[in-house]
Order: C-alpha cells, then structure tokens, then sequence
C-alpha cells in the first residue's frame, strides 16, 4: 500500500539547516534555525550544565531505570515554580498539574492531545499570524482545527492590538487561543502589560481558553520573572490555562527534549483528575520521559548556588542579543540606511521581523 503514500516536503528550517552545512563559503550565517550561537558561530554549553552534567555522574546512584510516566516529580514541581513564581497562590491551593514532556514540542503536543478529548467538541484553535509554523501541524495532527488572529502589523513592525483584540471578540465562545508567552516567534514583538491586560479582559468575557507556549523564558529580557508576566497575570486574574515550557533554548538542551506541561485548574480535586489523564495519555504517546535532560534541569533548578548561576548564564545569552541588535541597528543608522529601524531594537528575543523582502 506504500505506494499510494505522496512524497511530503522536507521541513523548512531543517531542510535550510542541512543546506547551510553543506555550503562550504567561510563566511557563511544561519538565520533560520532558533538556536542560539556564540561569537564564533558555535553552540553554547552552558556553563551550570557542565556543573550540573559533573553532579550528575559523580552520583554513585545514577542508573538508566525508566522515569515514572509524568516525569521527575521535582522537576515538574519546580517547572510550574518557575514559571508560576515561587509564590504562586494556584501552587499553594494545589490546583496545579504537570507532566514532564519532550520539550516545547511535546508539552504543546500533550496539551492539544488533552483538549482533542476532553475539550469541547468542534473548538477551533486560534494561533497568531504569524507563529512558529509547527503550531497548525501539531492542532491539526489531533483534529482540532486552526484558524489565526492578526498579530503582526507590517506598517508600524510591531503588534496589530486592534487587530488582534477584534479576532479574540469575533471568535466563537470557548475557543482555544495559543499564545506565545514571551519573545514571540518568529516576530520578535511582545504585548506590553497594558496590552495583555486587554487580551486577558476580551478572553475572560468570551470565556477563551489560554494555552501558553513558553519557549523562552528568561531568554528574552535575562529575567525569569518579566518573562513569565504574561502567564502570571492570566493565573492571577482566575483563568485555567495550559503552559507548555521548553527547556531548550533557556538551558541550551536542544537535543535533549526536555519540557514541562502544566496545567493550572481551579480546584485541588479537579487538578489531580486532569493529572491523571496526563499520566493516562502519556503512557500510550511515549511511555515515559527521557531522563537525562529532566535530570539536568532538576539539579539546578532545586539549588539556589544553582539556580543564581543559570540566571547569570541567561544574562549573557540574552544580553549578547541585545548587544546584538544595538549593533546592527547602530550600523544601519550609521550608513544611512533609507528607512525606520527602531523596530530591530525595540523587538526581543533571538528573532526578528526585519520589515526586508526577499527577492
Ligand atoms: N514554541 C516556539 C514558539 C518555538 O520557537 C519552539 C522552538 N523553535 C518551540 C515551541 C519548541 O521547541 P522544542 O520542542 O525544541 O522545545
């Protein structure tokens, strides 16, 4: 039967990635892949990893068992910490669920899987336009139709609010909205407080579903907590939201596939009935977790020298990108480039909406 099969096209990014290996020019640049380089134009380990990597197989305990299905319990409970904050009242009144996942991917992937079954039928979810291109795949793949909302507003290269603000009123009732929580890919533009605020007030009045993606907390503005405002608010305001966290960007654990689903609910009792579906549909996806990864970000995560040395990591990463686009921005000022170019600094996190056509 293979034979009826059609040929799908390679991945985009991936297809690029694989093409820019093989060029042999010595000045080549990748600006496709979201992964963060060095001056040299090489991957970074992050110095607390190698520690935590050191730590790691110095425990005379270390074994390759299986994780239990949702994970390494204190890595869950310190993934929903960090993005919660470390004084969450939702953490607090346990009204919070999670599940170890295989990293951004698979908690966005866990998360849609979830709402396929026990959202309501017929719920469409609405991503931004644009957004990271696996969004549609991943909605669709478990049946659940996609449809977007303005975002991205070409002739100021910042965010159509009104656009975005009209999508979220004219949506049905109930329907999924994902929502990038920080450095939105691939854009670069981010709702001020002020405008979230009026995201959350339409989304509470229409009763929306908030589905956070989180793939870069602390990456964007070198702070943990900026970085996660967004979800916060929406906690605080008494929403029940997903937020699906990778790891792999803000741990530079790219291929490890370590993440976190969490889900915030409004009771104990119904958090511990969504946290037994997670372990159910877990099971028959992948099993259990891989462990390394998760064990990784579990030491730091759990030790405060740790944890202060991963935020100092944080800073160079996004500090170097800030420094980065001051300099391009600079440059483009300083040659007289025709055109406005605040846009390159005022947008965050490594990608950016240059305003440029291709040819
Ligand atoms: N969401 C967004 C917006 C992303 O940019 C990415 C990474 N490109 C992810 C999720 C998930 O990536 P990963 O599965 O590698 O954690």
């Amino acid at each position: 039967f293979f034979e009826q099969v059609p040929l799908a096209p390679p991945d985009v990014i991936f297809h690029l990635t694989a093409t820019y290996k093989a060029d042999t020019f010595p000045q080549k640049v990748n600006l496709g892949v979201g992964a963060y380089r060095t001056d040299k134009g090489k991957p970074w380990t992050l110095p607390v990893v190698k520690k935590a990597d050191e730590i790691l197989h110095n425990d005379p305990n270390l074994d390759h068992e299986y994780l239990p299905i949702k994970g390494i319990p204190t890595f869950t409970a310190a993934s929903a910490k960090l993005m919660l904050g470390a004084d969450s009242v939702a953490i607090k009144e346990r009204r919070v669920a999670g599940a170890q996942s295989i990293s951004g991917t698979g908690a966005i992937h866990l998360g849609a899987l979830f709402l396929s079954k026990y959202y309501p039928k017929g719920a469409v979810a609405f991503v931004s336009n644009p957004t990271w291109a696996n969004h549609k795949a991943i909605f669709n793949n478990v049946g659940i139709e996609v449809a977007d909302y303005p975002y991205w507003n070409p002739a100021t290269r910042g965010l159509d609010i009104d656009g975005f603000l009209g999508a979220l009123n004219a949506a049905p009732n109930g329907s999924i909205i994902v929502l990038h929580a920080c450095a939105h890919n691939p854009t670069g533009v981010d709702p001020s407080h002020e405008q979230w605020t009026a995201i959350a007030d339409v989304m509470q009045a229409k009763k929306h579903f908030p589905f956070f993606d989180c793939a870069y907390q602390g990456f964007a503005s070198g702070d943990l907590a900026a970085d996660s405002w967004s979800v916060r608010h929406f906690v605080d305001r008494g929403f029940e939201i997903f937020v699906g966290q990778s790891y792999a960007k803000n741990f530079g654990l790219y291929g490890e596939r370590c993440g976190c689903l969490t889900a915030v609910t409004r009771d104990t009792v119904t958090a511990k009935r969504v946290d037994s579906q997670f372990e159910k549909l877990q099971r028959s996806e992948i099993s259990n977790p891989p462990a390394y990864g998760a064990r990784l970000v579990n030491i730091v995560l759990n030790d405060p020298v740790l944890f202060a040395e991963w935020e100092s990591d944080l800073r160079t990463m996004s500090g170097r990108i800030i420094d980065m686009r001051d300099k391009l921005y600079k440059k483009l000022i300083e040659l007289d480039t025709p055109g406005q170019w605040n846009h390159i600094v005022d947008q965050i996190g490594m990608f950016s909406f240059t305003g440029l056509k291709g040819r």
